[in-house]
């Protein structure tokens, strides 16, 4: 039998939901289909789990310090893995229960729990059933690469999915992978108490940040205990025992490291391979992400494609943007496109990154005239009351236009204070805004005027 709807969701990641719920709002009928986790990667094996184990990470952390603050607290610092697992199990479960509810609250709603296959460019199979829709929207995320990797088919391996269930402190966790999702497990690790090992293929950890930033959050890292194998070009795993060896250099093999259990962060896979888009004719990259255009439309009137599965993002806040954008255009006659929004994103170690805009690098590379400034956080009152003074900011000034490129704060509170210069940036108002404003004395962002007082010509 097949169902008729106006349209079909699939997938309820950060888009397909508030998309689902405007729809509804407008009188159609929408199907919504998951296969699994209401509220996808972000609520279930992403952001807010990974964010609260931060939280209790940082607890932890902050407790061991305690007599640098002239507290006293009795005893040795204990972490209790379970109760950690339980507090993020609490808070994500919220969160995914939430997103459920809304969708099978829908008024023009109806809930599918099943996975989606395309049958024809309108037709989509769930379970045993068939759906059809003039209107199809594609929010089907990704998942954890695993790498062939010689050897790990003989290796248990977790991934930022299988992590979620661990309620015990691995021994010694060996990390593949030292961009962001490994160096906030690699750091939260660290800090419960596991000798933590982060192996990295380049000869830097996050390579696509400017060099001053991966050296700094090295630094960070190592002077926790973190240990950091970079260069590692040729990366291959055997079973040691009850543990795990992971090779760096197929050419040496004394170049490798023991530990009790392997996390694979080497990057992300879009869920388009099982999807039936081959039966919709619908394009997709070398990759599987699927190709759009400026307003999320696949190559296929009547088929759209939001999230991390169309590589024009790979964050919460790009798919929400996502929907926004398919929304304005679809129902509210605003021409809004992917090329309005600039990048932004943080990297959750602590102190956190907040990033905006363009690297140094890319400044360079694009042979503008550019003003920098930077300051280190030991210069920053608020940051030297709070102990915590680790870190620098930069900003990246178009010399001519007076516009900000770009700007990195690697520092307490940085992820927040960033968005001060991101909304100058959308406002395209000059860096002389902030440098003339009056900001909140002892705050973070109190010296980004200070900041862009003291630029000089980036060399
Ligand atoms: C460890 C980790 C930490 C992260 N931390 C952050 C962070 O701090 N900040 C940030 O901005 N981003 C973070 N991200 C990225 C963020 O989680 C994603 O960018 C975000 O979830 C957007 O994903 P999405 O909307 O594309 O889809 P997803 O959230 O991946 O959801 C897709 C949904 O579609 C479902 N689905 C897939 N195929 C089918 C099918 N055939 N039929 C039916 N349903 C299907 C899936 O089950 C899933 O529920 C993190 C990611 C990871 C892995």
């Amino acid at each position: 039998m097949t169902t008729r709807f106006d349209a079909i969701v699939i997938g309820t990641g950060q888009a397909g939901p508030a998309l689902a719920a405007r729809l509804s709002t407008a009188s159609m009928r929408v199907a919504v289909i998951e296969r699994k986790y209401f509220g996808g990667t972000c609520v279930n094996t992403g952001c807010i789990p990974t964010k609260t184990l931060v939280a209790s990470a940082y607890a932890a952390y902050l407790a061991r310090r305690a007599a640098e603050y002239g507290v006293t607290i009795g005893g040795t610092i204990g972490v209790d893995m379970k109760q950690v697992k339980a507090r993020k199990d609490e808070i994500a479960g919220h969160s995914n229960k939430g997103v459920e509810g809304w969708m099978r609250g829908l008024k023009n709603g109806t809930v599918y729990h099943g996975h989606a296959r395309f049958e024809g460019p309108r037709t989509v199979r769930v379970n045993d059933e068939i759906l059809e829709a003039e209107k199809v929207f594609i929010n089907v995320g990704g998942r954890a690469l695993v790498p062939p990797m010689p050897g790990l088919e003989q290796v248990p391996f977790l991934t930022n999915s299988s992590m979620m269930e661990v309620d015990f402190l691995p021994e010694h966790l060996v990390i593949v992978g030292g961009s962001y999702i490994g160096l906030e497990f690699g750091q939260m690790y660290r800090r419960f108490g596991s000798n933590v090992t982060i192996v990295e293929k380049a000869p830097r950890l996050i390579a696509h940040e400017d060099e001053d930033i991966s050296v700094a959050i090295q630094e960070i890292l190592e002077k926790e205990g973190i240990r950091i194998r970079l260069n590692a070009e040729c990366i291959t795993a055997r079973r040691a025992g009850e543990g795990i060896v992971v090779g760096l250099d197929c050419a040496d093999a004394s170049r490798e490291v023991e530990g009790s259990h392997l996390l694979l962060a080497v990057g992300r896979v879009p869920n388009t391979d099982d999807l039936g888009l081959d039966k919709a004719g619908v394009e997709t990259d070398s990759a599987g992400y699927i190709k759009v255009d400026e307003q999320l439309r696949t190559n296929v009137p009547g088929i759209w494609a939001l999230g991390d599965c169309n590589r024009r993002g790979a964050f919460t806040h790009t798919s929400y943007n996502d929907y926004e954008i398919v929304a304005a255009n679809l129902l509210d006659n605003d021409p809004r496109k992917v090329s309005d929004r600039i990048l932004a994103y943080a990297l959750f170690v602590d102190p956190p990154l907040g990033r905006a805009g363009m690297t140094e690098a890319q400044v360079r590379t694009s042979g503008r005239k550019a003003l920098v400034g930077t300051r280190p956080m030991s210069r920053v009152s608020r940051a030297v009351e709070k102990g915590e003074t680790q870190g620098f900011m930069k900003v990246i000034v178009d010399a001519e236009t007076k516009l900000i490129l770009g700007a990195a704060i690697l520092g307490v509170t940085g992820d927040e204070v960033v968005h001060v210069l991101l909304d100058v940036m959308y406002a395209k108002a000059p860096y002389t805004t902030v440098s003339r404003a009056m900001h909140i004395h002892p705050t973070v962002s109190e010296l980004l005027p200070t900041l862009l007082q003291d630029l000089r010509p980036l060399q």
